[in-house]
């Protein structure tokens, strides 16, 4: 008999428990040196971050959105121009692109992964196509060397460059064959929202790059465009990263190779546990793919015969967190009407819309709450 209560999605206070000391002497420090924007602490945590990421440089700004909206603006991208994204993915990787004037172009994702299928994006390339914005879903890196390969033949067949931007948001740490997101393409866009793998204690985002241009243009438009000080060169935005994130962020990272390793093995688990519990002919389970270190932000079942919302219904009853991300691909979200797609344009993003839940795998999970979620969906699915 499992004496379990509730299996919460998501719970920041077990964390706290276990640092809140060393977060509290951090914001401490900040409040004593009076310095709240930018400052050392930020200096410090974008040492930190392009360290980590093994790239050169790594720019703060005020969330992961911004981040990208950064990108694209550093690399120029602007009216008349398409930029390829998923539609299977949070709003803010495509949301970017009408705000600099451009044209979201949706491909579909691989089904495995749910990562974009670089077939689909091929098909999609045309002389106006300035960026692709590669997602790394869920925490699982992408085939970061067939979007390069799509990337050089773009620049042989058209004489100009593609540039390749991975929204890292969900999946610091992740790799491919060995090489850390962020080294791959041109910028890589991190977020520091209180959910993701590395969070704050508010927003907060990156800009991960070996490009100095690239770094050097972030940094001016993150700033008003402004060069030096009361004199604009351009029209950036105010995205600055405040010293109280980069506080609380520089405590944490010392944390998240562990708190990963974590996610790691609570995957593993979830993957024996619907094993034993005869449940993978109901239950898809998330497979990390070769060669790539899958960071777990999120771990996202796909249930079968229709029964997603059902069984969600009935691990809210148990009083367990799910949740679903995303119920809706971003072709058929009212902003996007006027691009005029039709649900089954995109037929792998609407079939993973309609089966996907996310289960907890937060690094403080425990294996009693993990097999109570297990058997209570045996319970219910048998
Ligand atoms: C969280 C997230 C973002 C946006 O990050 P914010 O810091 O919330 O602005 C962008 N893309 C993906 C895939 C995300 O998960």
């Amino acid at each position: 008999m499992s004496t379990i209560a509730s299996v919460p999605m998501l719970d920041l206070k077990r964390q706290f428990s276990a640092i809140g000391d060393e977060m509290n002497a951090a914001l401490r420090a900040v409040n004593e040196s009076g310095m709240f924007i930018l400052g050392p602490e930020v200096k410090k945590l974008e040492e930190n971050i392009a360290r980590y990421s093994h790239a050169k440089y790594a720019v703060g700004c005020a969330s992961g959105s911004d981040a990208l909206l950064l990108a694209l603006m550093a690399a120029r991208v602007g009216a008349g121009d398409e930029v390829i994204v998923p539609s299977f993915t949070f709003f803010a990787t495509a949301s970017c692109v009408p705000r600099v004037g451009a044209t979201p172009i949706f491909a579909d994702i691989d089904p495995v992964t749910f990562n974009l299928d670089p077939q689909k994006v091929a098909e999609k390339l045309t002389e106006k196509t300035r960026a692709i914005i590669v997602v790394h879903l869920f925490g699982q890196a992408c085939d970061m060397e067939a979007f390069q390969a799509l990337a050089r033949d773009y620049e042989t067949k058209y004489g100009r460059k593609l540039y390749v931007i991975e929204d890292s948001c969900q999946a610091i740490g992740a790799e491919f064959k060995g090489v850390q997101v962020g080294a791959w393409g041109d910028a890589s866009c991190l977020s520091f929202y209180p959910t993701k793998n590395l969070g704050g204690a508010g927003d907060g985002g990156m800009v991960v790059t070996n490009n100095e241009e690239m770094a050097q243009r972030v940094t001016l438009l993150r700033g008003h465009g402004m060069s030096p000080r009361y004199y604009h060169k351009e029209i950036g935005v105010n995205s600055r990263l405040d010293s109280y994130q980069a506080a609380v962020l520089n405590v944490k990272l010392n944390y998240l190779e562990q708190w990963t390793q974590a996610r790691e093995a609570n995957a593993a688990r979830y993957e024996r546990l619907f094993t034993e519990a005869g449940l993978k002919d109901q239950i898809v389970t998330p497979q990390k793919v070769g060669e790539r270190r899958h960071v777990w932000n999120q771990y996202v079942i796909r249930v079968k015969n229709g029964k997603r919302d059902a069984l969600r219904a009935h691990f809210a009853e148990k009083k367990i967190g799910s949740d679903i991300y995303y119920p809706l691909g971003l072709h058929q979200q009212e902003c996007f009407a006027y691009l005029g797609y039709k649900p089954n344009d995109l037929p792998e993003t609407l079939l993973a819309a309609n089966e996907v839940l996310a289960l907890p795998i937060f690094p403080e999970l425990t294996a009693e709450e993990q097999a109570y979620l297990v058997e209570t969906a045996r319970e219910f699915l048998k």
